[in-house]
């Protein structure tokens, strides 16, 4: 897309620009997707891609092609050939069994019934959903129906799937099954997938986040935890996530980056708007002008009221977790006050067995002293620099016997995630934000 402009009504009373002066590049193979609040433009660029809203200025080219300049044979081709779509409201046909629902678009293909019944079929158990196959839509939950359009999505083996909200309706199990299915078609099927959603909690799943908002394509974000398929500078080797996420946000303050990286540490399934709540929020606990009680209150207190909008209890799980890494992230700074200016006496010592001890407190079971002794050496080296994330989260999961830690691999990751979030709260405010 190149300064895309896409206007409702054109010409008429009511007309509406919904998007201004978008460009972007989406490459084969990413899996990308487009993240704002409601009305900010998200589903208007999804029908543009789909061919059946016409832009009123710039450019739209699907795999170098204008799909508005196509015929209507071709148009055919490029919507069942090209592009697959999965709707939040799912669109199964009725009174078509599931089996055939999947099957119908091959049809446009002239492909005799059995090959079509026999393809369909092998998309419904590839989905865990052929036991199904027979029923009709009515008889199927949100989950198993979504699991249905996905299948019908691939059915003419397209190279791009557009997913509008595509767990919009859907309980947390089956967006988890959903979204795996996704995420499966992308690195195993290698499609290129473009999913809309206001639900950060999905955003993991993209190589890079679009942000919207008022029809505008505000930063494209890639996702630090993918292997990029898109062109992103490689800087310099980045140690902290502190530095990572400056890249990221380079506009952003160091206090505004240390939000950050908490929100997105406690968030599980806040949508667009409470995110931004929490923000704020965290925003004044970080900056110590609220104290871990007023964040607990305003965390549970209603979303109409001001509030974030979680439970009591997840409001408190929440504000203890942002204490503890508050606090214990003192040590860590005052490590690398020392560390910075060349200070290494027995002070030292006493901080990497705090931090060590804290990463063991996360662990809630006892390990050997062999193991404590090369945590503290570990500590001692991502917090000087002289290891990276990575390196760090391989000796934790490295077995005693090798020379590692001995962590299994979900202790580990979980450890050293925990380990990077004090990290980042211990960069100096001034020191950090370039
Ligand atoms: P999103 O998908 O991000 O929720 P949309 O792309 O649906 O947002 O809508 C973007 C803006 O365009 C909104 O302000 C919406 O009211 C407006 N809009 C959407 N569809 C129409 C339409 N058919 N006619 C006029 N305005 C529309």
């Amino acid at each position: 897309m190149k300064d895309l402009e896409i206007t409702y009504n054109p010409g008429k009373e009511n007309e509406y620009k919904a998007t201004r002066g978008v460009s972007m590049d989406i490459y084969p193979g990413e899996f990308v997707a487009f993240f704002g609040p409601s009305g900010c433009g998200k589903s208007t660029l999804f029908y543009n891609i789909l061919g059946i809203l016409p832009h009123s200025a710039g450019t739209m080219l699907v795999k170098g092609e204008n799909p508005y300049s196509f015929s209507s044979e071709e148009m055919v081709r490029f919507q069942t050939k090209t592009i697959g779509i999965i709707y939040q409201a799912f669109y199964l046909i009725p009174s078509l069994s599931v089996i055939d629902n999947i099957a119908l678009p091959l049809i446009f293909h002239g492909m005799s019934p059995e090959k079509r019944k026999k393809k369909a079929m092998q998309l419904l158990k590839r989905f865990d959903i052929d036991v199904h196959a027979e029923k009709y839509p009515e008889n199927l939950s949100g989950g198993q129906s979504q699991r249905v359009s996905v299948a019908r999505s691939l059915v003419n083996n397209p190279e791009i799937i557009l997913a509008d909200e595509p767990t919009g309706n859907l309980d947390s199990v089956s967006t988890k099954q959903v979204m795996d299915a996704l995420d499966e078609i992308n690195s195993v099927d290698k499609k290129t997938v473009i999913i809309i959603t206001h639900n950060a909690a999905q955003l993991i799943h993209a190589h890079r986040v679009f942000y919207m908002r008022d029809g505008k394509l505000m930063r494209v974000v890639p996702n630090p935890e993918k292997k990029q398929i898109a062109k992103i500078d490689k800087q310099k080797i980045l140690v902290t996530e502190m530095e990572r996420l400056s890249k990221l946000f380079p506009y952003l303050s160091p206090v505004e980056l240390k939000v950050k990286s908490i929100v997105n540490y406690l968030t599980q399934d806040l949508d667009f708007d409470q995110l931004q709540k929490l923000e704020s929020l965290t925003q004044l606990v970080v900056e110590r002008k609220i104290n871990q009680n007023e964040y607990s209150r305003n965390l549970s207190q209603k979303f109409s009221d001001g509030g974030v909008g979680v439970s009591k209890e997840l409001a408190e799980v929440m504000s203890d977790k942002v204490d503890k890494i508050l606090k214990q992230s003192e040590d860590a700074r005052r490590f690398r006050r020392r560390y910075l200016q060349n200070n290494f006496f027995s002070r030292e010592n006493i901080l990497i067995n705090k931090l060590s001890k804290y990463i063991g407190e996360e662990c809630r079971h006892k390990f050997p002293a062999v193991a404590h002794r090369r945590l503290k050496e570990l500590v001692y080296n991502r917090i000087s620099g002289l290891i990276k994330k990575e390196d760090f989260l391989k000796n934790m999961r490295t077995p005693l016997a090798e020379g590692g830690v001995g962590f299994n691999w979900l202790e580990a990751e979980e450890l050293t995630k925990y380990f990077e979030k004090l990290l980042i709260q211990s960069v100096e405010d001034e020191a950090a934000g370039h």
